[in-house]
């Protein structure tokens, strides 16, 4: 199986000409990897004008809950797809942030996966001090499945990301590898309740949150686990590269 590593660049960077440098980067050197794909959720204006194609696929970094309508600002899964987007992150911490409940995260989940979209549901505890932190984590799972046909699991992938690991967070550092193993196993048996066995066994769950060419290894070779999501490191090609290279060793 193919490692997905996901670049998300957030607001990031602040001009076109910069988004065409980093990405003519990554796509030079992901088109010499056959073991990895490679996703960039760049913001969506760029969209655009980053092609998608070789062996780079392109996400968008959230969807609306709406296929369309006087919905100011939001952007539909429907434009998304149009612009080469196969790829969508649903419900991020940072949206979740932005007053993002758990039925809004639903909606926009099945309006990606309806467009055929590979979607991919980002779920993770706030406080690393949680105690009940696998709960929290498997209540956005089953808020976020729920009603969502089973039909759509091929095309569903769940990002652990716990909310103190990201490095925008004040105390942002990568959590273990042997959390994440952990993790992916009560999240496949969290899936399991919902969508069976067949389903939860074939789900790819991948891990975010201050990934980098350091730690990348660590987070990839955990048995189970089926690729990273990377925000900040995704921002320096060469060290977004050497995750690339390091994934396609595995
Ligand atoms: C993210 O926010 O999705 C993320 C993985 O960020 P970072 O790698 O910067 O922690």
């Amino acid at each position: 199986m193919k490692k997905i590593i996901i670049a998300n660049w957030k607001m990031n960077p602040p001009s076109p000409k910069e988004a065409q440098a980093i990405f003519a980067k990554v796509k030079g050197r992901a088109a010499r990897l056959s073991g990895v794909e490679t996703v960039i959720a760049p913001p969506f204006v760029f969209l655009p004008i980053l092609k998608s194609g070789g062996k780079i696929k392109l996400a968008a970094q959230d969807v609306a809950k709406d296929d369309g309508g006087p919905w100011t600002g939001e952007v539909s899964a429907r434009m998304v797809k149009g612009l080469g987007a196969s790829y969508a992150i649903i419900g991020h911490s940072e949206r979740r942030e932005l007053g993002e409940g758990d039925e809004v995260v639903r909606e926009k989940l099945y309006q990606s996966l309806s467009r055929g979209i590979k979607s991919v549901l980002c779920v993770g505890e706030k406080e690393k001090s949680q105690e009940v932190f696998p709960h929290i984590v498997r209540d956005e799972i089953k808020k976020a499945l729920r009603g969502i046909p089973k039909y759509f699991a091929s095309k569903t992938i769940i990002a652990y990301e716990p909310v103190w690991a990201i490095s925008s967070h004040s105390k942002g550092k990568a959590d273990t590898p042997q959390n994440f193993f952990e993790m992916s196993i009560f999240i496949r048996r969290t899936v399991l309740d919902v969508w069976g066995k067949l389903a939860a066994l074939r789900l790819p769950i991948i891990y975010g949150g201050s990934v980098n060419a350091k730690n990348a290894r660590g987070f990839l070779e955990v048995d189970g686990g089926a690729g990273v999501l990377v925000g900040k490191a995704s921002l320096d090609a060469r060290e977004f590269n050497k995750i690339l290279e390091i994934a396609n060793t595995i």
